[in-house]
This record gives C-alpha cells, sequence and structure tokens, in this order.
C-alpha cells in the first residue's frame, strides 16, 4: 500500500518518497514510491501532474504525466525511470491543484445547496480545465439558480472548515449523506457544516474561504432535469477577464458603456433590419431601370449584375422574360465570391434543358420549368458566349 499523502494534507504540494518499484510501459515508466502527494484519478476529479527528483547526485527530474491507483497502490506515469531504492522529491503542479480543489469542493457546496433549498440530486459531474458541469435531476428556474449561487457563496464568505473522514461501519450507517454510487471498501465523508455532506475520494480545500467565488455560468435542460456550468476561485476569476474583454471590445466598437451593451446591439440590429427593408426597395427600384434598358428581342438576354438582394434578381429575371423570345438569364455575386444565377423564360422547358444549360456554364442548380437557379463556375465571356447561342432544342 502506498501511504497517502493528499489524505493527511491536502495542501501538501512537495514531499520525499522512496522509490520502490519502477517497470517500463510502452513509451512510459510506471513508477511506485513509499508515499506520495500524488493524487490518482478518482471522485471525478482528474490525477495530478508534476515532477520527481531524486535526491543528490544528479538531481535528475523526470516529468510524471498521470497516477493511477490499484489495489492500494499508486503507479505515477513518468517519461523516464528512476531507480528503485534511490530517494525521491515530488513536486505537484500547485496551481492546477489548488484550482481543482476550489472547483470540487465549490461543486460540493453548490449541490448540498440545491439538495437542501429544493431537494434535487447530483446525478452528473464533471470537473474539466477550466469549468465544472453539474447535472441535477429537476429543473431550476433562474430565480432558483440565484438563489442556490448566493446561498453557496454566504458558505464561502463564512470560511466553513471542511471536515474529511472515514467514519467507522456503526458511525456511517448512522450518517446521512450524499452518494452517487453504492460504495463499498472504507468510504470517505467530506463535511461542510451546515450546507452539505457527501461521500467523495478526492482532495478538498480546507476551509471554504479558499474558494473565493462560486459563479453558474449556464444552465440548460438536460433529461428531464438541469446541466450547469460553474466556475469556481481563479477558472472563476478568468472567465471574468475573457467576458469582461469581450464586452470591453463590444462597447469601444459600439461606444457603449460595458453594462449597456445589450440595449446597443438591439439598436444596430434595429438599424440592421431598417436598412435591409431600404435596401431591398431601392433595389426594387433599380430592376425597374434595369429591365426598361434591355430592347426586345427574340433570342436570350443575359446579364452580370451586382444585386445582392435574390428578390430583386428574381424581379428583374421576371420583367426580362416579358422582353425576350428566348431565355432571360441573371448572373449576380453569392457568398464568398461564388457566381449565382436565376433562368427564366416563357417559351422553353428550363428544367429540362437545365442539365445542357448547366454542363456550358460549369454550373450545378434545377428548378422548375419556367425557372431555374443556382451557381456557376465558368468565366463571364464563356457564358455570355454559351447562353446568347443556347437554344431549348439543344437541352
Ligand atoms: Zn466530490
Amino acid at each position: 500500500m502506498t501511504e497517502k499523502l493528499f489524505y493527511q494534507d491536502s495542501h501538501l504540494f512537495e514531499f520525499r518518497a522512496e522509490v520502490l518499484r519502477c517497470e517500463q510501459d510502452g513509451a512510459h515508466w510506471r513508477v511506485v514510491l513509499d508515499r506520495t502527494a500524488f493524487f490518482p484519478e478518482g471522485g471525478g476529479q482528474s490525477a495530478d501532474t508534476g515532477t520527481l527528483t531524486v535526491c543528490g547526485g544528479t538531481k535528475a527530474t523526470v516529468r510524471v504525466t498521470d497516477a493511477r491507483e490499484r489495489d492500494g497502490e499508486i503507479f505515477h506515469i513518468c517519461d523516464a525511470p528512476l531507480r528503485p531504492g534511490d530517494c525521491a522529491e515530488g513536486r505537484l503542479d500547485r496551481q492546477q491543484r489548488l484550482c481543482r480543489m476550489q472547483n470540487h469542493s465549490g461543486e460540493h457546496i453548490l449541490s448540498g445547496c440545491a439538495h437542501r433549498l429544493y431537494g434535487c440530486e447530483n446525478v452528473g459531474f464533471h470537473l474539466g480545465e477550466g469549468d465544472v458541469t453539474i447535472d441535477f435531476d429537476r429543473e431550476l428556474d433562474a430565480e432558483e439558480l440565484q438563489q442556490i449561487e448566493t446561498r453557496a457563496n454566504e458558505a464561502v464568505r463564512a470560511d466553513l472548515p471542511v471536515k474529511v473522514w472515514f467514519p467507522e461501519p456503526e458511525e456511517l450507517a448512522e450518517l446521512e449523506y450524499r452518494s452517487k454510487k453504492e460504495l463499498s471498501g472504507a468510504v470517505r465523508i467530506v463535511e461542510i457544516p451546515d450546507v452539505d455532506r457527501c461521500a467523495c475520494c478526492a482532495p478538498h480545500v480546507s476551509r471554504t474561504g479558499e474558494i473565493g467565488v462560486i459563479k453558474i455560468l449556464n444552465a440548460e435542460k438536460h433529461r428531464g432535469g438541469v446541466r450547469l456550468s460553474v466556475a469556481c476561485g481563479m477558472w472563476a476569476l478568468e472567465d471574468y477577464r475573457r467576458k469582461q474583454q469581450s464586452a470591453a471590445e463590444v462597447s469601444v466598437l459600439l461606444s457603449a458603456k460595458r453594462d449597456e451593451i445589450g440595449t446597443a446591439v438591439q439598436r444596430l440590429m434595429q438599424e440592421r433590419d431598417r436598412l435591409k427593408e431600404k435596401n431591398a426597395a431601392l433595389a426594387a427600384e433599380l430592376v425597374g431601370y434595369r429591365a426598361e434598358r434591355e430592347p426586345e428581342t427574340e433570342g436570350n438576354l443575359c446579364l452580370f449584375e451586382e444585386i445582392p438582394d435574390e428578390i430583386a434578381v428574381r424581379e428583374l429575371v421576371n420583367r426580362l422574360m416579358e422582353k425576350c423570345g428566348g431565355l432571360a438569364a441573371v448572373f449576380f455575386p453569392g457568398a464568398e465570391g461564388s457566381l449565382r444565377y436565376i433562368i427564366g423564360s416563357r417559351s422553353m422547358d428550363l428544367r429540362k434543358a437545365s442539365k445542357a444549360i448547366n454542363a456550358g456554364i460549369g454550373g450545378r442548380g434545377g428548378g422548375r420549368p419556367e425557372m431555374i437557379q443556382g451557381s456557376a463556375t465558368a468565366d463571364r465571356e464563356e457564358i455570355l458566349r454559351f447562353l446568347r447561342e443556347f437554344r431549348a432544342t439543344e437541352g
């Protein structure tokens, strides 16, 4: 059995131990020490990473990329070997562990508050890198979520001690606590007085004040309940910084105060809608002039127009159809530099002719007998040459 220093002191980030075994496993080495502060994956919390350095001599350092527990023994997955019998100095990636503890303890508090206030059961938990996902078995509205968040942050402000212990079976039988599954072996209890009591094997903060802040970032319906995205402590600060940065950028662009950017964006969108309407009206007017300019012909008409509005292009094709005996084609700019077309005719069956037309203009598309639309890749001269001469019998 490896002595688990992380259970004696969750804030131990450096320690000394003896190397007991070292086995190669593919590109890695599995190192067993007599004692360790590296927490192996468990309770929804990922394994610690860090380094092991040989005491004295070469002071060679290996990187610990993962840690796993099997039958009470903890294997440190390392990128280089260590010699059994050597003394090694372990150093955890401190910030990572502190952030995970802030967020894991924050999750317990939030789950405890949701349970006590609204009888919610925590049915899912994922501690990622940067945020935490929590699933509750019932829906919660915005006001309820705010109540839970406020209560949770009051527990942080109260700087409550976090009590962790392995109760004897008799004590455990009497104890009420949250637990996701039937537990076997020694059950470890993490208690925050008057807030939460939960079975958990992961390291936690010593006092709730260490968490700093608990913030619900998002809530969405999930399997008859709700899925929360949460950030605590330093992760919440990082989230705040990102959001502040993006609010600041929008604020400068819109010349609006940061907490009034929502209203400013609304105004901008109203203005955009007004311009769209105006643009459509102008395009319709333009279409009228454009159609008038074309002479009547028994053959085909083919125009290239910078009309961004598809409805207006369709209207132009309708007007041109009245002026020609063959087909009326309008080419106009589409998304990302593409060339789009709408072709109409009163005399040809365009659905039948579409295959030949597309072949001639490097196009794709189709539609009804009187009108087809799509995109073309041939160049302007090629298209003009082809469509001026095109006759329905070819289709
Ligand atoms: Zn836990």
